[in-house]
């Protein structure tokens, strides 16, 4: 497991990658780094991860159904890193019933607690 290539497609082994947040020993500090590895956890199927980076307002009911869908890659689009907030556009690939779809977001994170956490999608880059 640790060396394969990361789920997240950064290049790294998934050992110097995100495994190192999903198995709590670090925090990722940059947004896009958060969603990231928040792409990871779904491939992996951590939801306690995904409840720990979650903003509690609006962290759903999360149950292992959520995890059904057969994530394949994950592409960064662009990222906009503020003090307080930031913002990540992102593909991620599934398999789909006749090949591969692929979900679109502009993500909205903020800094809680002095760690970024997942807000919601928005409608446009700001
Ligand atoms: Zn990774």
């Amino acid at each position: 497991m640790p060396h394969r290539p990361c789920p997240c497609c950064s290049g790294k082994t998934f050992g110097q990658c995100c495994q190192l947040y999903l198995s709590g020993k670090a925090y990722p500090n940059t947004a896009e780094a958060l969603m990231r590895s928040r792409f990871s956890a779904f491939v992996t199927g951590n939801l306690p991860y995904l409840r720990k980076t979650w903003h509690p307002d609006t962290c759903p009911d999360l149950s292992a159904d959520d995890l059904d869908t057969r994530w394949t890659r994950l592409e960064v689009v662009r990222s906009k890193r503020g003090l307080k907030k930031s913002i990540v556009e992102f593909r991620a690939y599934f398999e789909g019933e006749s090949g591969e779809r692929e979900m679109h977001e502009i993500s909205l994170f903020r800094l809680y607690r002095k760690r970024w956490v997942y807000v919601e999608p928005l409608q446009e880059w700001p």
